[in-house]
């Protein structure tokens, strides 16, 4: 591992343009469960993530879809950036050009200090009304959310997440597509890389010739298409790293 994070920390110092994608298992450490990782799979009231976290649970029930993710908010409220949150935040003061794209919706990063971060499904801190777009910010303490509904337009609110079966931001991917295009090396790191645009970044990076670094303590199915790939804890290894 020392001579893999000596070599890498060459190929880092003369790489002018940095990429991370971050997943749930960056937040692993700070005692935010992961959906998948470790042969576990999140279940809500007898339903997989997949059912209750989708756009057709919004439409026939709008207040369970809030129940889990306010019992979500209730566990991440307590919950602290870790080692791995406060290494990235650090890179992005050393280096001009550096890139958080994070598919988490806990808002650690932020928490941790990070900058300008490319949200890619939403933040459970905020809220959004449906019918006038008109964007909610909660506390992350904030527990259960408030408000329940618009005050444009009384609508009933719901979590601005991204659910299964809606769009990604398209304004923050193109943003997310272009960077990975552009960068020398792309870290993946902490996502089971099962969920798209996870691997079609890390596709899109390696195809346009930048270094692909992993970093997991579990294979994962782009483990083999990585240049370098780290097996371990996030928060063990990035504070390694410069
Ligand atoms: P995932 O749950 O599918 O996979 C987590 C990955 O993290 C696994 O490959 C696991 O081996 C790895 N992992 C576990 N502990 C780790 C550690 N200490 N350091 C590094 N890696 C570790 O997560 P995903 O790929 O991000 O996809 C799940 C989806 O669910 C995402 O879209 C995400 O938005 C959402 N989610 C978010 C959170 C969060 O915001 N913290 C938590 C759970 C799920
Ligand atoms: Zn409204």
């Amino acid at each position: 591992m020392e001579r893999k994070l000596s070599k890498l920390n060459k190929i880092i110092n003369m790489s002018a343009k940095i990429c991370v994608l971050t997943g749930a298992g960056i937040s692993a450490e700070s005692g935010i469960p992961t959906f998948r990782g470790g042969g576990n799979s999140a279940v809500w009231k007898g339903m997989p993530f997949e059912q209750i976290s989708s756009a057709r649970m919004v439409r026939e029930n709008l207040d369970a879809v809030w129940e889990w993710f306010d019992h979500r908010r209730g566990v991440y409220k307590d919950c602290q950036p870790n080692a791995a949150h406060f290494a990235l935040a650090e890179w992005q003061e050393k280096f001009e050009d550096f890139t958080l794209v994070t598919q988490n919706v806990d808002g650690l990063h932020s928490r941790a200090g990070s900058k300008n971060i490319i949200e890619l499904h939403g933040n459970i801190n905020r809220a959004r009304c449906e019918k006038c777009g008109r964007i909610y910010q909660m506390k992350f303490d904030e527990v259960p959310h408030q408000p329940d509904f618009c005050e444009n337009c009384e609508t009933k609110l719901r979590p601005d997440v991204v659910l299964f079966g809606e769009m990604l931001p398209v304004e923050a991917f193109q943003i997310a597509e272009q960077k990975a295009r552009e960068c020398d090396i792309f870290f993946i790191i902490g996502t089971s890389a099962l969920v798209y645009p996870a691997a079609g970044l890390a596709e899109i990076a390696k195809f346009s010739g930048a270094v692909l670094v992993e970093i997991n303590p579990e294979e994962t199915s782009l483990t083999n298409f990585c240049d370098h790939s780290l097996r371990g804890k996030a928060g063990d290894i990035l504070p390694n790293f410069l």
